[in-house]
């Protein structure tokens, strides 16, 4: 086992080492958190919408536990198949206007599972290069071929859809905003190059469900593409501030998941009160649009501040801000820096993201205020003057 001590020192060499630190929410202030006794305004949270804390899912969660108690006890497909996942599946197709939708025990799950589902040896996924790690290790367990395309570089896509015109299956799948960077896939131009070649479309809504679409439904629905997408799937541990994710499609593909899918046979359902809690949640997510507007209001802002200080971020619209740092090392600074100032953010270094690109990914929330976040971007453009990143 002598290896693995070496490893490690080699990791922490390069300043890629990763460990766990434990964090607690405050009840009283929702956009902040607890780390080793400091509270820390929160910039590295996915609760976009600021669910996490909402009274009414909690008291949804908190019912369902005193009724139907605290685990599921067995698989969907023995026994732990409870009655408000029924009504959570119906409440879900309707919602993204499909046939039939299923719910996961999480995203990493999800995407794991269905692509396995859906492609084998023999046929070929066409991959953004950037798409999460559960879409790529999905494809790993399928054991089909494995197309990766240059982030979002449609050329380069139909290339590989050319080269493999002659598989059994064909499958593109792509993140609709990217974990990393928020940016947006080209989704239009996939749906044309899905039509084009005969491929399936697979479109993971981790990052924009809850956020873009009118009701929250996506982004697939903000640009009205949503009939084209064959697999649509979501989370509810982000937008949703619960936990579980979700996939609508047409029955038929439901039927087949519910067969084929692996993490949803051998693993245990969800305990019937999260499900509980993602109803409600649901209900939320559509009805509270001033949280969606909010959350745009404020990335427009911290964004311009971000931007005018002098330091380079990610383009868009999207609650995901990435402050572009280069160095690994230079990026740890930066967080830690921002710990000292009472913020927490996380510095994202390879292989999370590609070299030389390690970052501070600030992630914003309809938890925060304007003011919390003028403050934030003031502090922020302190540490980059004292870092030499930006000029006075
Ligand atoms: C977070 C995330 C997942 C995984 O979802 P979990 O429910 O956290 O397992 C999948 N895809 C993308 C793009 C994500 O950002």
């Amino acid at each position: 086992m002598n290896w693995i001590e070496k490893e490690l020192e080699f990791l922490a060499d390069a300043s890629l080492e990763r460990s766990l630190r434990t964090s607690s929410p405050v009840s009283e202030a929702p956009g902040y958190t607890v780390r080793e006794e400091r509270r820390l305004f929160n910039l590295s949270s996915n609760d976009y919408l600021g669910l996490s804390g909402h009274p009414a899912i909690i008291e949804a969660m908190r019912e369902k536990l005193l009724t139907e108690g605290a685990g599921s006890g067995a698989s969907r497909l023995v026994t732990g198949n409870r009655p408000p996942y029924h009504r959570l599946e119906e409440e879900l197709a309707y919602w993204q206007n499909y046939e039939a939708a299923l719910v996961f025990a999480n995203g990493y799950m999800a995407n794991s599972g269905v692509i396995a589902a859906l492609v084998g040896r023999g046929d070929v996924v066409f991959s953004d290069q950037w798409n999460h790690a559960s879409i790529v290790d999905g494809i790993s367990l399928s054991r089909a071929e494995h197309a990766r395309y240059r982030h979002k570089d449609m050329p380069h896509l139909r290339a590989l859809l050319h080269k493999y015109r002659d598989k059994r299956r064909k499958l593109i799948v792509t993140d609709a905003v990217f974990s990393m960077d928020g940016d947006q896939a080209p989704l239009r131009e996939l749906v044309a190059l899905k039509r084009e070649y005969g491929a399936m479309l697979m479109v993971d809504e981790a990052h924009s469900g809850g956020i873009y679409g009118k009701h929250g439904e996506g982004l697939c629905h903000e640009l009205a593409i949503q009939n084209d997408v064959d697999i649509h799937m979501g989370t509810f541990s982000k937008s949703f501030g619960v936990y579980g994710a979700y996939i609508c499609g047409s029955r038929t593909l439901i039927r087949w998941l519910v067969n084929k899918a692996r993490p949803l046979i051998y693993s245990t359902a969800l305990p019937p009160a999260v499900v509980a809690g993602v109803s409600e949640a649901l209900v939320v997510v559509q009805g509270e649009h001033w949280r969606r507007e909010k959350l745009f209001a404020l990335s427009m802002l911290f964004r311009s501040l971000l931007g005018a200080s002098g330091f380079t971020i990610g383009e868009g619209d999207s609650p995901i801000v990435p402050l572009i740092i280069g160095d690994n090392d230079m990026a740890l600074r930066f967080s830690g820096a921002l710990e000292d100032e009472g913020i927490a953010a996380a510095a994202i270094r390879p292989p999370t993201v590609p070299d030389g690109t390690a970052r501070i990914r600030f992630s914003l929330s309809a938890a925060h205020t304007e003011k919390e976040l003028r403050d934030a971007a003031a502090r922020i453009r302190n540490i980059g003057l004292g870092l030499g990143m930006v000029k006075p």
